[in-house]
């Protein structure tokens, strides 16, 4: 059976895509995923998405759009789709080895965070190296850990993973943050931060115990190395699109964006839409990916009614 349209990708841009298309009655089938919810699921307070004076948790939110996708007649499967052909419509996605076939498409597979590409990362990931502080900040009670990065995403996890540990160190490569004012002043006026201006992580220690124990430091200025005792890493270093299943099928930018028509969600193959992180390097939010989803949405309408 061929479906009108299949959404790939549960965060806010899926959501809001289902959402819409759900409305208009067009039964979409959205696969929600190997981080259903996306990027919002490791985020604790929503400050500034419209409609939520006092703030909303990431997980609450993404529970809130799956329910009101549900409510219009979205088909969710919670599965990871395996591989797309795009080359002939109906279009064919597959996902645990059954293939299922729509007319049109809308990518929100979105974006995830990036590592340092240490091998010494690799190995103690899971053991004091993390790229989600709301994920494990628990575990990091009473400890020392830095925070490496310098935009909005670093400042919001040191914030709260002082609830937990004892100290909180950002290391960022350069002299300025370019996060948003706001945070950057809540982090500067926090008694539990520290900063460490123009140093890089060359490696993190503790490979033959099993855990972190520290990291080795380079000034970018002076070139010194130096070793710093610590507990935890967390890499708060900006995000890569998750568009490895399209490489070849679809334009990509150079750093592996998925590339829309200008002022359309619509890629180079008719039928085809992206929406949310995986198009949008600039801007990245939760209310953008909502907005390019339902952009997204009634341009498949759109479509699906003229063919
Ligand atoms: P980002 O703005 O791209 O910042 C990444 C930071 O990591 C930069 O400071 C960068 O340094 C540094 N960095 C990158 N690669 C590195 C490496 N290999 N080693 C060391 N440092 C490295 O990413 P983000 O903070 O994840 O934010 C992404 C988007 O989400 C932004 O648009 C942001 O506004 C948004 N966001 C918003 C909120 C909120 O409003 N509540 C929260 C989180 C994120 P340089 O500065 O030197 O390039």
């Amino acid at each position: 059976m061929s479906h009108n349209l299949i959404i790939i990708g549960s965060g806010p841009a899926g959501w809001t895509a289902a959402i819409y298309a759900a409305r208009a009655e067009l039964k979409p089938l959205l696969f929600e995923g190997s981080e259903p919810g996306g990027q919002l699921i490791t985020t604790t307070d929503v400050e500034n998405f419209p409609g939520f004076p006092e703030g909303v948790l990431g997980p609450e939110l993404m529970e809130k759009c799956k329910t009101q996708a549900k409510r219009f007649g979205t088909e969710i499967i919670s599965e990871v789709v395996d591989s797309v052909d795009f080359s002939t419509r109906p279009f064919k996605v597959t996902a645990k080895g059954e293939t299922y076939e729509a007319n049109s498409i809308i990518i929100s597979t979105g974006a995830s965070a990036r590592r340092l590409g240490l091998e010494s990362e690799k190995k103690l990931y899971g053991k004091g190296v993390s790229a989600c502080a709301t994920c494990d900040g628990f575990f990091f009670k009473g400890k020392n850990v830095i925070v490496v990065g310098g935009g909005d995403s670093a400042m919001e996890e040191s914030g709260f993973l002082t609830k937990f540990a004892s100290k909180v160190t950002i290391v960022h490569r350069r002299d300025a943050f370019r996060a948003s004012k706001i945070m950057q002043e809540r982090v500067l006026a926090n008694p539990k931060i520290d900063v460490i201006w123009n140093s890089d992580v060359i490696d993190i220690l503790g490979v033959e115990d099993g855990k972190v124990t520290g990291v080795r430091l380079k000034d970018m200025v002076t070139g010194e190395e130096r070793e710093m005792p610590i507990d935890g890493v967390f890499a708060a270093i900006g995000h890569d699109p998750n568009t490895k299943m399209f490489q070849g099928k679809l334009e990509m930018d150079e750093r592996g964006y998925l590339v829309t028509n200008p002022d359309s969600t619509a890629t180079k193959i008719p039928g085809v839409f992206a929406a949310g992180d995986v198009q949008d390097s600039k801007y990245r939010q939760a209310i953008t990916a909502a907005g390019t989803g339902c952009m997204a949405a009634l341009e498949a309408e759109r479509f699906l009614s003229e063919v």
